[in-house]
């Protein structure tokens, strides 16, 4: 059922990442473009649930296209999981007057408002934020351009001591089912070797492509990890393997966990973050609703919530084979 579109909830749920203080900007400024009313809710869906909302106007959103987090704070919550917290959280939006909502988070966030959509037949659209970059119907989602170069800067500066002391470096990245920021950051920072979530490369193949680095006259490499590699083995567990089998290298780890989330999100997040915001609201005033906005062959286009959900979004395998030539 249609209805017309007067105000607009907007939140941040799920894992931070940079980008989302543009886009909740977006939002709220097309809102206001378009003569409609914006309401933060701030922690996700739990303050949906009781209530945590704010009224936002133009100017209540200057100076955030650069931050990094999110003014609306981001949440867990394991209420909204369940038919009564969902039942709160709608009878504060029909409260509140809300009409609809945009969500700007990962999955697990969409999941949440197919469910709550399903229920009340509430029009809500989603906007993949998650450095990741593992959500189908987007090539990009918000944070990731930020993250990969946040990666290649640290990495350049680990390299600088790795070739100092004839160092080998595993460097572990965020993916724990994805391998999108280690294979493009580790192609980007010059890595030797990249073992990513999708592909097996076996550790004896890794042993043998450093060996063949050291032969052909290379004194330091660096090795990029993603968090879930197939492997088997923790970042830890591959310095050992290797220091067993090749005694000769000063293996060393850095993990680089959460600094990958934060910082000032990258020109092309900001610029991602605004289209995509504007997408979101006008969608929802043209009555679409179970959708996420993304980039499609660098045109804004809408998947449904579900294909989005559900859709695999597959590392370019050829990369890996650009990684091998260039570690020649
Ligand atoms: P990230 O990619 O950073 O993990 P995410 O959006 O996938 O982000 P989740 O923690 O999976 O993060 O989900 C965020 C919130 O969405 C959950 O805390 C919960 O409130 C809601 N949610 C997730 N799955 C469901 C579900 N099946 N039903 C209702 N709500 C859900």
């Amino acid at each position: 059922m249609s209805k017309t579109i007067k105000k607009i909830g907007v939140l941040t749920s799920g894992g931070d990442s940079p980008g989302m203080n543009a886009a909740i900007r977006s939002v709220v400024r097309t809102c206001a473009f378009h003569n409609i009313e914006c309401i933060g809710i701030y922690r996700g869906y739990q303050g949906m649930i009781e209530g945590d909302f704010k009224e936002m106007g133009p100017r209540s959103v200057n100076n955030i296209v650069n931050k990094g987090g999110t003014i609306l704070k981001s949440a867990r919550s394991k209420e909204f999981m369940s038919p009564e917290g969902r039942k709160k959280a709608h009878d504060n939006l029909v409260k509140a007057e809300i009409d609809a909502f945009v969500v700007i988070g990962g999955d697990g966030s969409f999941t949440g408002a197919l469910v709550f959509n399903k229920e009340f037949d509430f029009p809500v659209i989603g906007i993949p934020g998650t450095i990741d970059n593992d959500i189908f119907g987007t090539s990009h989602t918000l944070g990731y351009d930020t993250a990969l170069n946040t990666v290649v800067e640290v990495i350049d500066k680990i390299r600088d001591t790795a070739s100092s002391h004839n160092r080998l470096f595993f460097v572990e990245v965020m993916g724990r089912d994805a391998g999108h920021i280690a294979l493009n950051a580790g192609i980007g920072a010059g890595a030797e070797e990249i073992l990513i979530p999708e592909e097996d490369l076996g550790l004896e193949r890794l042993v043998e492509s450093l060996e063949k680095s050291k032969l052909t006259g290379k004194s330091s490499s660096i090795v990029v990890v993603a968090e879930g590699d197939k492997t088997g083995k923790n970042v830890f567990e591959l310095k050992e393997y290797v220091e067993e089998h090749m005694p000769e290298y000063d293996v060393r780890v850095s993990v680089l966990g959460h600094m990958q989330r934060g910082g000032s999100p990258s020109c092309f997040d900001r610029v991602l973050a605004s289209r995509l915001g504007v997408k979101a609201v006008e969608s929802l005033l043209e009555n679409k609703t179970n959708f996420m906005v993304g980039l499609i062959n660098d045109k804004v286009a809408l998947t449904p919530l579900e294909q989005a959900i559900k859709g695999h979004c597959e590392v370019d395998k050829e990369l890996l084979r650009v990684s091998d030539i260039m570690s020649i």
